[in-house]
């Protein structure tokens, strides 16, 4: 179900716009606005859930094609062998400020130890 006010629904809607790379099995592919990588792309279902934590065993298969999607369109993006990270902000003190849930692919730099890695 899509809800008005929220921002990736009128992007997934076509309502707003966005860059996208991808529209595939429930999922869209767009890049981060205020990208914190050289590729920083969001990896979002087409349907409405806030978050992680309203996942439900429904939503098992969507959630594997996240990462699935994830590991491709690091392929696509070059940054497959040098490492990225694919990371889930989850409710307000976990990061998140769009509650759509999504999941981040940041990646493309030139260092490969693991510099960057959240820790
Ligand atoms: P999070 O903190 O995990 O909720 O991340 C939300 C991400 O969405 C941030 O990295 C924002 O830069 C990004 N974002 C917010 N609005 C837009 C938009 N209209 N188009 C693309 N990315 C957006
Ligand atoms: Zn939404």
């Amino acid at each position: 179900m899509e809800h008005a006010d929220c921002i990736f629904c009128q992007i997934v809607s076509g309502k707003s716009p966005a860059e996208f790379l991808l529209r595939a099995s429930g999922l869209v592919v767009f890049k981060d606005i205020r990208p914190l990588a050289p590729v920083h792309l969001l990896i979002v279902p087409e349907k409405h859930i806030r978050s992680i934590n309203d996942l439900t065993p429904e939503d098992h298969d969507l959630l594997a094609r996240m990462v699935f999607t994830g590991k491709d369109m690091a392929r696509l993006m070059g940054t497959h062998e040098t490492g990225y990270n694919l990371l889930y902000n989850v409710e307000w003190g976990g990061g998140q400020r769009v509650f759509h849930l999504h999941m981040h692919l940041l990646g493309g730099w030139k260092e490969t130890r693991g510099e960057h890695a959240p820790r």
